[in-house]
């Protein structure tokens, strides 16, 4: 598989409430979202785009994501795992040369360490964050998915106007868009047929956001990650690009979700 695609995954559900996504609302209503999670596959080697939830968690979730699972309560089989979804497409774990991270959030942390042959990318302000998250932060960050010996790491300081480009051909740009977490990255994806993707992961969780109809329940910064979301709209408006939202219930559905792909 050396064509340049785009596969959208997603490792099950979190059921929390409605004031945890979009703030103040749904008088405290139940909330299910998804996890969403990307491929790219690539000549020069293949991509895992965050990785969703830890399939290890799955057999005693609160031994493993502790006390976070009462507010977001996975709702995941192990078949939905990164390794068992990207095997059922006949990628073998050796294959993915890069595991890029938005954020080091638990949802978003389940492929690190995962990938034998994988360097990890990741901004080294999340980084070092999630090693000292602040109180209200903390629970976010399960500690055993990135603090593991012998992975490889490679630290931005930053992403530049134009953002990181993995290849240098265009394909893959990684943007610093900080706010939901103080290091946070989202991710333009490139194709040659369809054209742009800006997977904004968790600087929009829902086109409430994107739309500034609504804040995030959770952030780090609300003037970061209200910045973020304008210099994202201006570059989707640049690019012509689909904004691919981190955790919509509506909006997720309408994208094709592997096996079908993008290319
Ligand atoms: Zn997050």
């Amino acid at each position: 598989m050396n064509d340049i695609r785009l596969y959208m995954f997603q490792s099950g559900s979190q059921c929390c409430k409605l004031h945890d996504i979009k703030m103040n609302q749904g008088d405290g209503a139940d909330y299910t979202i998804p996890v969403p999670w990307f491929l790219l596959t690539h000549p020069k080697g293949h991509v895992v785009i965050d990785g969703g939830l830890a399939a290890e968690g799955l057999a005693d979730p609160r031994a493993y994501w502790g006390d976070a699972v009462d507010a977001y309560r996975p709702i995941m089989s192990p078949e939905q795992g990164c390794v068992a979804q990207l095997a059922s497409l006949g990628i073998a774990p050796e294959a993915v040369r890069f595991v890029v991270l938005s954020h080091l959030h638990s949802d978003h942390s389940g492929a690190i360490g995962r990938f034998p042959e994988a360097t990890h990318v990741v901004q080294r302000r999340e980084y070092e964050y999630a090693f000292a998250p602040d109180w209200f932060a903390a629970a976010a960050y399960v500690r055993k998915d990135f603090d593991r010996p012998g992975l490889r790491w490679h630290l931005l300081d930053g992403t530049g106007s134009d953002g990181h480009d993995l290849y240098g051909d265009g394909v893959l740009r990684m943007i610093s868009t900080p706010g939901h977490t103080p290091g946070h990255q989202s991710f333009l994806v490139t194709l040659p047929r369809h054209g742009a993707f800006l997977l904004a992961a968790d600087a929009v969780y829902t086109l409430d956001h994107w739309n500034e109809r609504a804040l995030p329940g959770f952030m780090a910064s609300a003037v970061d990650a209200v910045r973020s979301v304008q210099a994202l709209r201006a570059l989707a408006e640049r690019t012509n690009a689909q904004v691919v939202t981190g955790h919509d219930p509506d909006a997720w559905p309408a994208f094709r979700q592997a096996p079908a792909y993008y290319d």
